[in-house]
């Protein structure tokens, strides 16, 4: 069969890879330049790797993604790299049972509470019966208020904002359920990846098209694509199309969807991500830290994420890699602002961690992402949308869909192999 898929995201190049060992021609339409979709990376001339524009690691268990990794002979790196929290001014390694019986700022039966209530739901497999609930009572009552107040609830108000209180307590549950100490992270970075992948599609057989924007999708006995590159409009017809892209998005360039799908569907919400990335001369965590978690609820950044404290700074001509992360509504006004802008609205903070940070600071460039985290409310499983659209021969296979995993590109894999099987 001839099959076009929208979307050179980890989902598109599985579904490709995977409907290739199948015998089915492939083609794909991706609106960038190059593939990696949300994992996309860039490289620095001076660099020998490439950065993921927003940070990406896998944890040891991702199976899926480690299992493509393994076919393709792409080596992986793993490393337990160091998770810390900024508390009252403070950064305390938090990552382990251990280091939160040592954790300061906590009493030591508010810290037996924290370890009981997180273990609680990272050794209980019944994910199901916990979408009933949302996330923050549980956490509340369980953890206790101090607790919650002093570590979650700056982390989830400064991610999920406003959709804090709606937010299921099953996304949390996973969120905890597969973190592993050990992190992995692909030879090269994720572009690389993303680039070795599409180089087996295509000497096998595979078509990419970049700069491909799909704007609109029919479907009659043939599934038509309208695409248009380069100021070029053409149209392409297939036996069947996977669809990659945010729900909304397929629902906007889909006009003969039932208005009933539309209403259904298009209404599932997710907020944008934004890094800044900052290339130093000089260490910024000084404690090696990789992951620094901001709890403070005034904090305008959520994570401070020095990625050479986790891969080795000769692969960046020794240069220090930082990012500034955040996720936000697409409508926040962080989300508008220049690059010197936002530095300048970070620096009093990053400041409070490294106060010579910016005799070192070589460049600063943002990076934005609008549809980036699926807000996952109660009861999601009767809300996402099916894998087989109303429209004959069209799938639906995007990162709305991984439920109950948080997104992540491991889960796009596995998306990308259950869409082909379906096939
Ligand atoms: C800040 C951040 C941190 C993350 N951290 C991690 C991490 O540590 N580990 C991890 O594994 N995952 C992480 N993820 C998640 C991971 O990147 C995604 O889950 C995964 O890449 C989703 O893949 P996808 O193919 O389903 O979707 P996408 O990557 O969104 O791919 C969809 C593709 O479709 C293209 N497209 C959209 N519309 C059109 C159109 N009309 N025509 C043609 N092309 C179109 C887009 O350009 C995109 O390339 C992170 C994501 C973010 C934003």
């Amino acid at each position: 069969m001839k099959i076009g898929i929208i979307g050179a995201g980890f989902t598109g190049l599985s579904a490709a890879f995977n409907l290739q060992k199948e015998g089915h021609s492939v083609t794909i339409f991706e609106k960038d330049s190059k593939p990696g979709g949300l994992a996309i990376g860039y490289k620095e001339t001076s660099w020998d790797w490439t950065l993921e524009e927003h940070y990406h690691h896998w944890f040891t268990n991702d199976k899926s993604v480690l299992t493509l990794a393994k076919e393709l002979s792409h080596p992986v790196i793993i490393k337990r790299p160091k998770t810390s929290s900024y508390v009252d001014g403070g950064i305390y390694q938090l990552d382990s049972p251990m280091s939160l019986l040592h954790f300061p700022k906590l009493t030591i039966i508010e810290r037996f509470r924290t370890g009981i209530s997180i273990g609680l739901l990272r050794y209980n497999p019944f994910w199901k019966i916990l979408e009933n609930f949302t996330a923050e009572p549980y956490l509340k009552k369980s953890m206790g208020e101090r607790s919650y107040k002093k570590i979650w609830e700056p982390l989830m108000t400064n991610k999920l904002g406003r959709y804090t209180k709606i937010v299921s307590l099953a996304w949390f549950w996973a969120r905890v359920y597969k973190r592993t100490p050990k992190l992995a992270y692909p030879e090269g970075g994720f572009l690389n990846f993303a680039r070795h992948l599409e180089e087996t599609i295509v000497k096998n057989g595979g078509t990419f098209h970049y700069n491909s924007n799909v704007s609109k999708l029919t479907s009659d006995n043939k599934v038509e694509l309208i695409i248009n590159s380069k100021s070029k409009i053409t149209n392409q017809k297939f036996d069947k199309v996977i669809v990659t892209i945010p729900t909304f998005a397929f629902t906007k360039i889909s006009p003969q969807l039932p208005k009933t799908y539309v209403k259904k569907y298009s209404s599932l919400i997710g907020i944008g991500a934004m890094n800044l990335v900052l290339r130093l001369k000089a260490p910024f965590l000084t404690d090696g830290t990789y992951w620094l978690n901001m709890c403070d609820t005034k904090s305008p950044i959520l994570a401070i994420v020095e990625h050479t404290n986790f891969m080795n700074k000769k692969n960046y001509n020794n240069e220090h890699l930082l990012y500034i992360g955040n996720y936000m509504e697409t409508s926040d006004p962080r989300f508008s602002m220049t690059d010197d802008q936002l530095l300048k609205l970070y620096d009093p903070w990053l400041k409070k961690i490294n106060p010579n940070y910016q005799s070192s600071v070589i460049s600063h460039q943002s990076f934005h992402a609008p549809f980036a985290q699926p807000i996952i409310p109660k009861n999601y499983s009767s809300k996402l949308p099916p894998l087989k659209t109303p429209l004959k021969n069209v799938y639906l296979a995007n990162i709305q869909q991984v439920y109950p995993w948080d997104r992540g590109t491991n889960y796009a894999v596995e998306l990308g192999e259950k869409v082909s099987k379906l096939i």
